[in-house]
């Protein structure tokens, strides 16, 4: 078995903003996981909000020896090998995870979504992401979202009103509402979520910093809108304690490490009575394509990484008017376009 790794800086269409920083591009590594005359892809989308870069991928990739296994079917025992190499790096271990998966699939020459016994029928429609901008800008990518039946905006900075208001004058599709940490106090958050009690908003994304734990209670007591918990939640073992403060988690292979993680958190969070939804980063269709295999398991869908960028290096899953396609095509489904 060899691993290789590749960066890609993948453009984005718009200036991405939300309530922590703004970016026009985004770094990503691709894994590569070479085995028996098969080629195997990963991906890696580090945040700094979790404390990765491109440089800590590197470093965590350079310590891996996967050459000690014989065979990427021991996909549980080299994910704990992985797992132990160092904490954190959860994108950085979420890529081994993807490529093993892919290697599989492809190797008994079935899609992930058929060897889990799923029914692509079941996947909800995933939304269209709109981050924060000046008005105008927001009704120029409003309309060019037409096609999209579902959009996340994103809020948690001085215009939020704005933001919806612009949108509602155009349009009077469902909201995902994501405030990314942004609203820092109980009153600044109870007033947000009362005033936007009435614009169709389906469920409101980590109102308040993941800190706060005590204060999201608190709001969640007082709203009338569903609340989901994204930054709050990385892994299977924050998913219990969060069902006293949240109605539901956002489940993202780059926080969870991966795959194998995210479906036992999806199972966890449906024996507690909670939503399940999956969200990305921005990613190429590799990183979009795993999540989407396990798109019938969840309540709400937001994967839609790769169709705000302009150089996706692959083929694979996009989100298309909303639907995620699912082919037959074996493990993730993805071809490099290079
Ligand atoms: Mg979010």
């Amino acid at each position: 078995m060899k691993l290789s790794w590749k960066r890609y800086d993948l453009q984005l269409k718009h200036t991405f903003r939300i309530a922590r920083n703004a970016r026009n591009y985004v770094p990503v590594v691709i894994l590569t996981l070479d085995h028996d005359g098969i080629i195997a892809y990963g991906e890696a989308s580090p945040n700094i909000r979790y404390d990765e870069d491109v440089e800590t991928l590197n470093n965590f990739f350079s310590k891996i020896d996967i050459e000690q296994f014989d065979s990427p079917f021991a996909l549980d025992e080299i994910l704990q090998y992985v797992d132990g190499i160092e904490v954190g790096n959860n994108s950085a271990k979420c890529a081994v995870d993807i490529a093993l998966h892919d290697w599989v699939g492809k190797k008994l020459k079935i899609p992930l979504w058929k060897m889990w016994g799923l029914n692509p029928k079941n996947a909800p429609l995933s939304s269209f992401t709109i981050a924060i901008d000046v008005k105008e800008i927001v009704r120029q990518k409003v309309r060019e979202a037409e096609d999209f039946p579902i959009l996340k905006i994103k809020v948690g900075l001085e215009n939020d009103r704005e933001m919806i208001e612009a949108i509602r004058e155009i349009t009077d599709k469902p909201l995902y509402v994501d405030a990314n940490e942004g609203w820092k106090t109980r009153e600044k958050a109870i007033e947000s979520v009362h005033w936007l009690k009435d614009k169709n908003v389906v469920f409101i994304e980590q109102p308040m910093p993941a800190a706060q734990f005590e204060d999201i209670k608190f709001l969640r007591d007082h709203s009338e809108i569903p609340l989901i918990a994204d930054e709050s939640v990385l892994h299977l073992e924050d998913v219990p304690k969060l069902a006293e403060a949240f109605d539901g988690i956002n489940i993202k292979l780059m926080k969870s490490g991966g795959i194998r993680e995210a479906v036992k958190m999806i199972h966890t969070a449906k024996a507690l009575k909670m939503k399940v939804m999956m969200g990305c980063m921005i990613e190429t269709a590799v990183g979009i394509s795993a999540a989407a295999q396990l798109s019938p398991l969840l309540d709400y869908c937001d994967l839609d990484g790769n169709v705000l960028i302009s150089n996706d290096p692959f083929n694979g899953s996009r989100n298309v008017k909303g639907r995620l396609e699912l082919t037959e095509k074996a493990g993730l489904g993805v071809d490099p376009l290079e």
